[in-house]
């Protein structure tokens, strides 16, 4: 794609987006009436934490109603009866990350999940025993590996195995996978990596590192939680073992909001899986004859253990009923042609004090692009801020920023841009 570096260019991109209206279905938040008379603020962190649909009050405020006037009967006599509230979002989610229904539930959250799913695909021997995680993985994944390493006896300054990207660069290689793999797969339980890097923004081929750690045997789960409802993972066809992600990023359904499970459909009628148990991963035709033996059910609904929270259920209905209408493929072709816009400009800047360190192959990204400030001063990203544009700050020198299809525009894009190039030639 040709793209001009104008305001009118930007806005015949957005007259031309066929997905333009859906950001009149989101509240955009805006500032203070007394600061700018209330303008919209431009939002690139959707990556952290997704905007409201409107329709999420309407969504909520079902279920309220049928708690007011059906009480407990809510479970079968709601409008969307509670008991089996999670069936028809499972399916929609199945779509979204590329997976058949039976491979995925929501349930938890993502790192009560990531422990969950270790129970049962983390099974150390005395030889087979290590985890690899990637050097710079997402804080609460290195505490949970952590400590699934030492609740199992093992010293994680020996037993964890961290998969660096090459000295200058920033980037993961999977030569380097490869290598580490061949070298102590043999030593290696599990591989659980961050697919869609939080701090990179560099999309990793699910498929490979699959085929690499199956290699030598080894289990291989994947973090989703930058990757779910940004790119498109395909995770039945990747072949990886289970996965994990939240909702509340790209998926808008609410702080704190609960998480969704792929397990591959070859575990579905496994039954011998080590595993942590409760009333809502036994079987439902028995549930509530409550004497029966744990009978565990089929499939990612294997590894739900509670009664959901359907407040927070219905938020997550809100929002994958419009991922749903639009589907994947039109959202991902317009990320690919907002953020590919967003890099032109950064490059038309041509400014030594920032370099973008996402991967430039947009198969190998989703929508953020992580920008690199040069001595890491933080005051840009304040600067930004100051002006109402959104981005966030991460240790020890990036702004992330994530132009999203869902709600942002060109013109977002453009704005974003001028202020940057302001505030730069002002340093
Ligand atoms: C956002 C995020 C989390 C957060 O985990 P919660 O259990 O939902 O608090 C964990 N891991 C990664 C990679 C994330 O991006």
């Amino acid at each position: 794609m040709q793209y001009q570096n104008s305001l009118a260019f930007a806005k015949q991109l957005d007259q031309e987006d066929s997905l333009a209206f859906l950001r009149d279905e989101f509240h955009i938040p805006r500032d203070a009436p007394e600061n700018s008379g209330g303008k919209e603020w431009i939002y690139f962190t959707g990556n952290s934490l997704g905007l409201q649909p409107k329709m999420t009050q309407k969504y909520l405020q079902q279920e309220l109603d049928d708690w007011a006037n059906l009480g407990v009967e809510g479970h079968f006599e709601a409008k969307n009866p509670w008991l089996n509230y999670h069936e028809d979002l499972s399916i929609k989610m199945a779509k979204i990350v590329g997976a058949k229904p039976i491979e995925v539930t929501i349930a938890n959250t993502l790192t009560v999940n990531l422990h969950l799913l270790m129970v049962s695909f983390y099974q150390p021997t005395k030889n087979k025993y290590k985890i690899l995680i990637e050097s710079d993985a997402f804080p609460s994944d290195r505490y949970a590996v952590e400590s699934q390493l030492k609740f199992h006896g093992f010293d994680p300054k020996e037993s964890l195995v961290e998969w660096k990207s090459r000295k200058g660069e920033t980037l993961l290689n999977l030569e380097d996978l490869e290598q580490i793999i061949q070298n102590q797969g043999d030593e290696i339980a599990l591989l659980l990596i961050g697919g869609l890097n939080y701090y990179t923004g560099q999309f990793l081929d699910l498929k490979k590192i699959a085929a690499i750690g199956h290699s030598k045997n080894c289990k291989v789960g994947i973090d989703l939680a930058h990757g779910a409802g940004n790119i498109q993972p395909n995770l039945h066809d990747s072949n990886i073992d289970f996965a994990a992600w939240c909702t509340y990023k790209y998926l808008n359904s609410g702080p704190g909001s609960l998480g969704g499970i792929f397990v591959h459909e070859k575990y579905a009628k496994n039954n011998d899986l080590p595993r942590f148990a409760g009333w809502w991963n036994h079987n439902k035709k028995t549930r509530f004859n409550m004497r029966m033996p744990f009978d565990v059910m089929e499939g990612a609904e294997g590894w739900q253990l509670s009664n959901p929270p359907i407040l927070s259920m219905a938020a997550i209905k809100a929002s994958l009923d419009i991922f749903d209408k639009i589907g994947m493929d039109a959202l991902r072709a317009k990320s690919e042609k907002l953020t590919g816009f967003f890099e032109f400009l950064i490059h038309q800047l041509d400014s030594d004090k920032i370099k973008i360190i996402t991967p430039k192959n947009p198969s190998e990204r989703g929508c953020q692009l992580s920008i690199q400030v040069k001595n890491a001063d933080k005051s840009l990203h304040k600067k930004l801020s100051a002006n109402n544009i959104i981005t966030d700050w991460r240790e020890p020198d990036v702004i992330r920023c994530a132009p999203v299809p869902m709600y942002n525009s060109f013109e977002d894009v453009f704005q974003m841009v001028s202020v940057l190039k302001n505030l730069i030639n002002e340093q």
